[in-house]
C-alpha cells in the first residue's frame, strides 16, 4: 500500500512467497518468485525479539519487497551498478520506515539512527584501504562490495537527489524512470538522468554532470564553514568551502554538488528569518547548493549575531567543519527547531570534550564533561515534550569508533577509558534523573510495538544501565537488584534483554546468574542464543576479561563457526564491535582474529572476508597496536590457498 501511494508501484505477483533459513550469509535476497530471508530478519515475537529486531524486520521485509521494482523489474546492467538497486532500495526502505513512524520526532529518530550507521561504519570505510566509489571501477570479488558505501552512501546520494527536486519531483522522476526502463538492465547514470529530466529546472538538472561525481569519486568530502556578522550592515556572510582527501587510486578530487540546508538562530534560540541578499522572500530554512571549491552567501536583515544551524537533517553525506563555540552549541542543544541538529549539537560537544581528554597527558580525568553540558543533558532528559526515543539518542555518547575517526593516531585503550569515564560521570551526576526517568517511563500495560512505547523501553533500558553503573562506585545494591527483578519479570524481550545488558555491562555480581537463567530459558531459540553470545562478546572491557570469556564461549556446546549468525554473534561482536576489548597491548586480540579469519576462510570465504575487515584501519593505530596489527594481517596474507574474498581485503589493507 505504501509503495502504491508514494511511488505508484503495485505488486505484480499473485502471491508473494518467502522462505526463511537459519543459515544465510546476508540479511535476505530478493529473488522474484521466492524471497529468501535470514530468520533474524523475518521471525519475531515479543517474547524473543527486541524492539530493534522488530524495526530491522520491518526494514528488511520492506527492502526485499521494494526490490521487486527497484532491482527486479529494473535491474543492473553489470555489477559495477550494484548501488543502482541497493542504494535506491535502502532509500526506499528508510523512507518507508520513516513514513510508518509518522510523527516528525519519530522520523528524526530514524534519521539519526541511519546517520549514526553512516558515520560510524561508512565514513571509516571511505577513509580506509577498501574505499571505493558508489559505482566502483574494479573489484576482484563482488561479494566484497556489498558494502555500506554501496548501500548506505548510495542511499544518501539518492536522498540528495530527492531533496534537490523535492518529494513530488522525486516521485515524478521515479515515474519517468519506470516509463523509460521497465524490463531493462540499466546504469546509475540512467537513474539520475530520469530524476533530472523529470525536473528540468531543478538544481540537480542544472548541475547534473557534476552531481554524478558522487557516483565516481570515493572519499567523504569535508565542508568547511565560516560565518561573519556585520552588525552595522545587519548582514551575515556564510562561506562554505569543500575538500576531499585522497583515496586509493584517486589522488585528486573535483568539487561535488553539496546541498547544505541551513537556518539561523538568535542568541535566545529563536529562529531568525533568512533572506538572501538580492531576494525578497524570507524563509526559516534554506538549502544552499555548494558547487564550487568556495562560495559565499550573504543574508540581510540579520538583527543580531546569529548561531548558524548547518547541514540540517544531515542534508549531505559530508563531514562538517564549523568551529562553533560551546555556547553556540548549547543554544542549539536547547532550542534548534531542526531535531537532527539539536541532537548533533550534543554530539559535537561530547566529541569535543572526548577529544580533549584523549589528547591530554596523564591519567583520564573523572570530570571530563563541564557542568553546563551535564546540566543541558539533564534538561533534555527531563524535558516535558520531547519523545523518550529522542532523549535516549541525545543522552548516548558518540561511539568509540566515531571518536577514533577524528584522530590521526588512534589509541583504542585511551579512547575506551575516556568514553567510559564520561559515561560514568553521566551515570553519577544524573543519578536522580535516571531514577526519575526509569520510574516515569516504565510501561505497565500490554506490550505495544509503536514508536512511543519503543522509545520508552529504550530510555528505561539506558536508565537502568546508568543506575547500575552508578551503583558500581557507591556500592549500592538496590539498582542491580531491581535490574535482576526486571530481568525475571519482564513481559517482553526488550525489557528483559535491556535488564540483562545493564547487569552484564555494569559488571554486577548478578550478571552471572542472570546469564545462566537466560540461557536456560531460551536454549531452544537460536536467535535469542545469538544475543546471549553477542552480549558477552561486546561487554565493557575492564582489565582484559572479555577475550578469555570469548575463548571460553567458543567451547560452549551451542557455539559453531559454521552458522553465520552464530559466528557473527560471538566473533564479530568481539573483533568488529568492541574496540576497547579487541585492541590489547599484548596483541592477543589480533592473534585471535587472524586464527578465526583463516578458520572461517576454509568454510565460508564471504563471511571470512567480512571479518578480515576488522583491521581495515590498522595504519592509524598508535604503537604497539600498529605493528602487531600489521603482523597479524601479514600472517593471514601469507597463507597459501586463501580465497579471493579474503585475499582482496588483506592485500588492500597491507597496501595502505
Ligand atoms: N540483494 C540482497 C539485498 O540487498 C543481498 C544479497 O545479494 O543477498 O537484500
Ligand atoms: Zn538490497
Amino acid at each position: 500500500a505504501w509503495d502504491e501511494a508514494r511511488f505508484g508501484l503495485p505488486l505484480d505477483l499473485e502471491r508473494f512467497m518467502i522462505v526463511a533459513t537459519s543459515d544465510f550469509n546476508m540479511g535476505a535476497m530478493e529473488n522474484k518468485g521466492l524471497n529468501i530471508f535470514n530468520t533474524k530478519y523475518v521471525l519475531a515475537s515479543q517474547s524473543t525479539a527486541t524492539d530493534v529486531d522488530f524495526a530491522n524486520v520491518e526494514s528488511v521485509v520492506g527492502h526485499e519487497y521494494f526490490h521487486n521494482w527497484t532491482g527486479n523489474r529494473i535491474t543492473c546492467r553489470d555489477w559495477f551498478q550494484l548501488s543502482l538497486k541497493e542504494g535506491l532500495t535502502v532509500f526506499r526502505d528508510q523512507e518507508f520506515s520513516m513514513d510508518m513512524a509518522g510523527t516528525p520526532s519519530a522520523r528524526a529518530v530514524k534519521r539519526i539512527e541511519d546517520v549514526r550507521v553512516l558515520r560510524t561504519v561508512q565514513f571509516p570505510e571511505d577513509a580506509g584501504p577498501m574505499a571505493h566509489p558508489v559505482r566502483p571501477d574494479s573489484y576482484i570479488e563482488i561479494n566484497n562490495f556489498y558494502t555500506v558505501t554501496i548501500y548506505e552512501k548510495g542511499s544518501e546520494v539518492v536522498r540528495m537527489q530527492h531533496n534537490l527536486v523535492g518529494r513530488d519531483g522525486f516521485a515524478q522522476g521515479m515515474k519517468l524512470y519506470f516509463e523509460r526502463h521497465d524490463g531493462q538492465a540499466v546504469t546509475c547514470d540512467d537513474f539520475v538522468q530520469a530524476i533530472a529530466d523529470a525536473n528540468p529546472s531543478s538544481a540537480l538538472a542544472q548541475h547534473l554532470e557534476q552531481f554524478k561525481r558522487w557516483y565516481s569519486q570515493s572519499g567523504t568530502p569535508v565542508v568547511h564553514a565560516r560565518g561573519q556578522y556585520d552588525a552595522a550592515a545587519q548582514t551575515y556572510a556564510l562561506t562554505l568551502s569543500q575538500s576531499c582527501a585522497a583515496t586509493p587510486g584517486q589522488a585528486d578530487k573535483l568539487p561535488f554538488v553539496i546541498p547544505v540546508e541551513i537556518g539561523l538562530l538568535g542568541q535566545d534560540g529563536s529562529a531568525l528569518p533568512l533572506q538572501l541578499q538580492g531576494t525578497d522572500a524570507t524563509t526559516a530554512s534554506q538549502t544552499l547548493v555548494l558547487t564550487e571549491a568556495t562560495q559565499t552567501w550573504v543574508f540581510t536583515g540579520v538583527t543580531q549575531a546569529p548561531v548558524p544551524s548547518l547541514l540540517r537533517g544531515f542534508s549531505a553525506p559530508v563531514v562538517l567543519d564549523y568551529d562553533g563555540s560551546d555556547a553556540e552549541l548549547l543554544t542549539q542543544l536547547a532550542h534548534d527547531s531542526d531535531a537532527f541538529n539539536r541532537w548533533e549539537a550534543g554530539q559535537r560537544l561530547a566529541l569535543r570534550y572526548a577529544l580533549q581528554a584523549v589528547r591530554a597527558d596523564g591519567a583520564v580525568a573523572a570530570d571530563i564533561l563541564p557542568g553546563d553540558f551535564v546540566a543541558a543533558l539533564r534538561d533534555v532528559l527531563r524535558h516535558p515534550t520531547l519523545d523518550a526515543a529522542y532523549k535516549d539518542l541525545v543522552l548516548t555518547l558518540p561511539a568509540e569508533s566515531y571518536i577514533a575517526e577524528q584522530l590521526d593516531v588512534v589509541d583504542p585503550q585511551r579512547i575506551h577509558a575516556v568514553r567510559e569515564s564520561m559515561r560514568q560521570q553521566l551515570a553519577e551526576a544524573l543519578q536522580a534523573d535516571w531514577a526519575w526517568a526509569f520510574d516515569t517511563h516504565s510501561a505497565t500495560g500490554a506490550y505495544q510495538p509503536d514508536p512511543i512505547s519503543c522509545g520508552r523501553r529504550a530510555l528505561t533500558g539506558s536508565a537502568l544501565l546508568m543506575l547500575c553503573l552508578a551503583a558500581r562506585t557507591s556500592g549500592d545494591t538496590v539498582w542491580p537488584g531491581k535490574a535482576y527483578q526486571r530481568f525475571k519479570d519482564a513481559g517482553n524481550m526488550t525489557d528483559r534483554f535491556n535488564a540483562l545488558s545493564a547487569l552484564v555491562n555494569s559488571g554486577a555480581e548478578l550478571a552471572k546468574p542472570a546469564l545462566e537463567r537466560f540461557h536456560a530459558l531460551f536454549k531452544s531459540e537460536p536467535l535469542v542464543i545469538d544475543k546471549w553470545f553477542s552480549l558477552q562478546a561486546s561487554n565493557c572491557d575492564r582489565g582484559g576479561q572479555v577475550l578469555p570469556a570469548v575463548k571460553q564461549l567458543m567451547k560452549h556446546a551451542d557455539f559453531s563457526l559454521k552458522n553465520p549468525n552464530r559466528a557473527r554473534s560471538l566473533i564479530f561482536s568481539y573483533c568488529s564491535a568492541n574496540p576497547g576489548a579487541f585492541h590489547r597491548t599484548d596483541a592477543a586480540g589480533y592473534v585471535f582474529w587472524s586464527e578465526r579469519v583463516l578458520e572461517l576462510d576454509a568454510i565460508n570465504p564471504q563471511v571470512a572476508a567480512r571479518l578480515a575487515r576488522a583491521l581495515d584501519r590498522w595504519s592509524k593505530l598508535a604503537e604497539p597496536y600498529r605493528t602487531a596489527a600489521r603482523e597479524a594481517i601479514a600472517r593471514v596474507a601469507a597463507k597459501p590457498d586463501l580465497s579471493n574474498d579474503v585475499r582482496e581485503v588483506v592485500t588492500r589493507a597491507l597496501g595502505d
